[in-house]
């Protein structure tokens, strides 16, 4: 049930449809240039265009926005499909920029030929220093009024591979007084001799992309073209090179209009792609899917949902003012997701053994536990109570503290749905560390509850030592220990915010059998530790399994 407000996105789509504007179409595209995996920024991204296109009954396009070859590649797009399809969209068609690069040359030359662009032989430098900045107007480059005959013959000739790389562009003739500094004369294409990932190597030229994506919007008849805020400044030039197809011969109309919001930042991390590469490859992490990266791929393999980042992405809203979401809204909406649906088990991270004196020994008692306890229809398993158990190391004290409900020699705690055990001993190594508990048990609690009624009240997760599978554990903490790892002091750099103790690796878990048999993604709450998903590491009785989070949720609603 929706309660919010119409956020201004929905008020431009539903007035366009009101008006009869695109005939009442919403079509969108989510754009993504495929170097690199996509992130939690274009996960709110990809829910605004398929989640908006789905509100008003239209469709959205998946389009790579492939025109820079020297960084893309196809591991990227096939992770970038896989991300899409797993957040719960489906897109209407799939398509590249670089399906257009023969039209957009078509339109380059209709430009040259109405004297609208020109060939520049201005290098980099020279560009730049004839560009000006804000608080000083441009000069018009030597070579703009070249005629239309000669940049014809100039650009088919850059085209051709007659010029070195750099040597010459193409440029929209525009204002080189625009206070919109993307308004003088803006680049259109540049001379690259590089192999693209799907062209190969047919083009030297490629098209820059203010001049490829409004051509490619208006090719697919996108009604409303999302972008991020940086893009605000840029709009004009988006219209400009739509609106000199004077005659309506290439794009239809109404044009794609476009529409700016904030990007999405989060607490303790860096969103760019170019910095996420850089952790991996200068391993940080252990790859793009490594869950501690804000990526979809490393949010998925922590164990978050489609539909816990979809809600997240849907309370972090749609601003036109710049946010950094805290990454604790994150975790509560997949641990509000998760407390629903997964089911619960028990499993020991740090396993200290508890011999029970007067339970015989090959005895075991199957316990019959619910696997939720709000949802009956997720059924009931068994558990195997036995002699010796593991119990977490740290829920016994030697010299207990004020209000410790938990192990302590005398004291007298309730193994979770088994039955009330009290420790009798510690027993130690010659080192002085307690390796085992001796403790006895009262028959009559079996299930967990005494028949006099005495209180217990401390609950404790187990696992009986005979049937337990060994698992190794991934805890993970916070990427960045810096909020704002950008932020940084001078002389520092971004990866001094790292947090070195990110990752806990715990190799001697001991987990309930049936865990054992998990499949990478299955997701379950570890009674009292969190909520953990089996990783694709794990092997058939040596299962991986990571902590998504835990179970305090300091998040404030
Ligand atoms: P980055 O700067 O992280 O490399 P990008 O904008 O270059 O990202 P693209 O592949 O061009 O990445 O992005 C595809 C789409 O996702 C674009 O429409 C872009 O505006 C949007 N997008 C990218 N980052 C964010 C973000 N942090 N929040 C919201 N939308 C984003
Ligand atoms: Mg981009
Ligand atoms: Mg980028």
């Amino acid at each position: 049930p929706e309660t919010r407000s119409l956020h201004f996105i929905e008020e431009i789509m539903e007035a366009d449809r009101e008006s009869g504007k695109h005939g009442g179409r919403v079509h969108t595209r989510f754009p993504p240039e495929p170097n690199g995996y996509l992130h939690i920024g274009h996960a709110k991204s990809i829910c605004i265009n398929f989640g908006l296109a789905k509100k008003y009954g239209g469709s959205t396009n998946l389009r790579f926005d492939d025109t820079n070859p020297v960084k893309e590649d196809v591991e990227y797009v096939d992770s970038i499909r896989e991300d899409v399809r797993w957040l719960g969209f489906e897109w209407a068609g799939e398509y590249y920029a670089s399906d257009y690069f023969p039209l957009l040359y078509d339109y380059a030359e209709y430009l040259i030929q109405a004297g609208k662009a020109y060939v520049c032989d201005l290098d980099e430098e020279g560009i730049k220093e004839y560009r000006g900045n804000f608080f000083k107007p441009g000069r018009n480059s030597p070579y703009r009024d070249r005629t239309p005959e000669e940049n014809l013959d100039l650009f088919r000739r850059m085209r051709a591979g007659e010029f070195p790389d750099g040597s010459r562009t193409l440029r929209a003739k525009i204002d080189m007084q625009s206070p919109n500094m993307n308004m003088r004369d803006p680049l259109m294409y540049r001379i690259k001799r590089a192999h693209h990932h799907r062209t190969g190597d047919a083009w030297l030229i490629y098209p820059m992309y203010d001049f490829a994506h409004g051509i490619s919007d208006a090719i697919e008849k996108i009604t409303h073209s999302i972008c991020t805020l940086e893009f605000e400044d840029h709009r004009p030039l988006y219209d400009w090179f739509l609106q000199q197809d004077v005659d309506g011969k290439f794009f239809h109309r109404p044009h794609p209009r476009q529409i700016e919001f904030a990007r999405l930042n989060l607490t303790h991390t860096v969103m760019s792609k170019r910095r996420l590469l850089q952790l991996v490859t200068e391993n940080h992490v252990r790859g793009w899917d490594d869950p501690r990266m804000p990526t979809i791929s490393g949010l998925r393999r922590r164990g978050f949902t489609p539909e816990s980042v979809r809600a997240f992405a849907e309370r972090v809203g749609v601003a036109k003012r710049d946010m950094v979401a805290d990454v604790g809204l994150l975790e509560h909406c997949v641990r509000e997701d998760l407390a629903g649906k997964a089911p619960r088990a028990m499993g020991v991270l740090r396993p200290l053994k508890l011999v029970i004196e007067n339970l015989p020994e090959g005895e075991t008692h199957w316990i019959e536990v619910a696997n939720h306890p709000e949802r009956p229809e997720l059924g009931r398993r068994k558990v195997p109570f036995t002699r010796e158990v593991y119990v977490e190391r740290e829920d016994f004290q030697e010299v207990a503290p004020k209000k410790w409900f938990r192990l302590a020699p005398g004291a007298e705690v309730r193994l979770k749905g088994a039955a009330l055990v009290t420790c009798r001993e510690a027993v130690k190594d010659a080192a002085g560390e307690v390796v085992e508990l001796r403790c006895t048990w009262d028959p009559a609690s079996l299930g967990g509850d005494a028949p006099d009624g005495r209180k217990v009240k401390g609950t404790l997760h187990w696992v009986s030592a005979a049937h337990a599978v060994k698992a190794e554990v991934r805890l993970y903490d916070l990427l960045f220990t810096a909020k704002d790892p950008m932020d940084v002091p001078e002389g520092g750099d971004w990866r001094d915010g790292l947090n070195p103790q990110s990752l806990e690796i715990l190799a001697d878990a001991r987990l309930e059998p049936a865990l054992g048999e998990a499949a990478p993604g299955a997701t379950f709450q570890f009674e009292r530790l969190g909520y953990f998903v089996a990783d694709p590491d794990g092997k058939p009785g040596a299962p991986v399994f990571n902590r998504t989070v835990g179970l305090k949720d300091s998040w404030a609603k």
